[in-house]
């Protein structure tokens, strides 16, 4: 995730986005009020258990931290495929290589994940699952040449996911889903070009999966597991696609976890739902721990050396978890 300062120049961007989306049929937006709702099976809203999805971030974080061209890298990815598919999903491993602002030329993997791959009626979910290769951010200098360990920043939002695929094999649904783990979001320069950022998502949104895919609306977990998170209102996701993000916090509320989807508009920010409005023009929401003040612009160990596991707290994977998951229960049955 990028702190960007450049919002302007994004909410330009965003408003043109929006103005497409208005104005070319073929482009998927946000749920339409007055279409009927497609007559599934409707399935009861499944409990998200969130000691599964902290197991999931602490086996990422046990190999080591994430990043690209490493052993830690390479294990990780395997592990991921490998337990996506034992979810029951049809898993596509996308490796990809991207050249970093460094130079060094990046060997990465996108793990997409399908769940009902026949089914035309589709939703995305994804997160990044690499972590940072410099501690940039933290407050002592002398940390910032070492990697980051990336347990929230990475390892929370595709642990939340990995809990919602278990989910879906247990409790299964009609609805299309498709779960991405990017790879590459962190390797950006510090104050450089935007492109630098979100390398998996890049490639990604321009080499996707499915001919002609067409998901309903995506939406991206970042950040999704530090002690008191502020999910707020982040300006690209409120242009892009304004009534799920209404739909989703106030499913969020309704189930006790205000404390977490608050109401504050942010600023836009450079994340992998940036790239995926902009390229692939898939409308994709960003739900991030993104308080309106903090020291970071994010939560407190953000590209330091203290985003370990110490850093993940279960009430608030259980409040974002459980929201996505009933999120995706609802679309299913017609009623979110
Ligand atoms: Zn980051």
């Amino acid at each position: 995730m990028f702190k960007n300062t450049r919002f302007i120049i994004l909410l330009l961007i965003a408003a043109i986005l929006f103005v497409d989306c208005k104005t070319d049929p073929k482009v998927p937006d946000t749920p339409k009020e007055d279409t009927a709702p497609v007559k599934r099976t409707q399935v009861r809203i499944p409990k998200f258990e969130r000691d599964s999805a902290y197991i999931y971030i602490e086996k990422q974080v046990s190999f080591g931290p994430r990043v690209p061209n490493t052993e830690p890298h390479q294990q990780c990815r395997d592990w991921l495929i490998e337990k996506m598919k034992s979810f029951g999903a049809d898993v596509i491993a996308q490796d990809f290589q991207a050249t970093a602002y460094t130079g060094e030329l990046l060997n990465g993997t996108n793990v997409i994940s399908q769940f009902n791959p026949e089914a035309t009626d589709r939703i995305m979910l994804c997160a990044h699952w690499d972590s940072r290769h410099i501690s940039d951010n933290d407050p002592n200098e002398e940390n910032h040449t070492l990697p980051v360990m990336g347990a929230d920043d990475g390892g929370s939002g595709v642990g939340v996911l990995m809990e919602i695929a278990r989910n879906l094999q247990n409790t299964p649904i009609e609805l299309g889903v498709d779960i991405i783990f990017f790879d590459l979001e962190d390797y950006g320069e510090s104050n450089g070009p935007e492109e630098t950022w979100c390398l998996g998502s890049q490639y990604w949104s321009r080499n996707q999966h499915r001919e002609n895919y067409k998901p309903k609306y995506g939406i991206l977990l970042d950040m999704v597991g530090a002690k008191d998170a502020q999910f707020t209102l982040e300006e690209i996701s409120m242009t892009v696609a304004p009534e799920l993000m209404r739909k989703i916090w106030k499913l969020g509320k309704g189930m006790g976890y205000g404390k977490y989807f608050v109401n504050d508009r942010t600023r836009p920010i450079i994340d992998d739902h940036y790239f995926i409005n902009k390229i692939a023009r898939i409308p994709t929401i960003d739900i991030i721990n993104k308080p309106r003040t903090s020291r970071t612009g994010f939560m407190e160990c953000w590209h330091t050396q203290c985003d370990d596991m110490t850093n993940i707290d279960k009430a608030t994977l259980q409040a974002v978890g459980q929201t996505v998951l009933a999120t995706v229960y609802r679309e299913n049955n017609g009623n979110l």
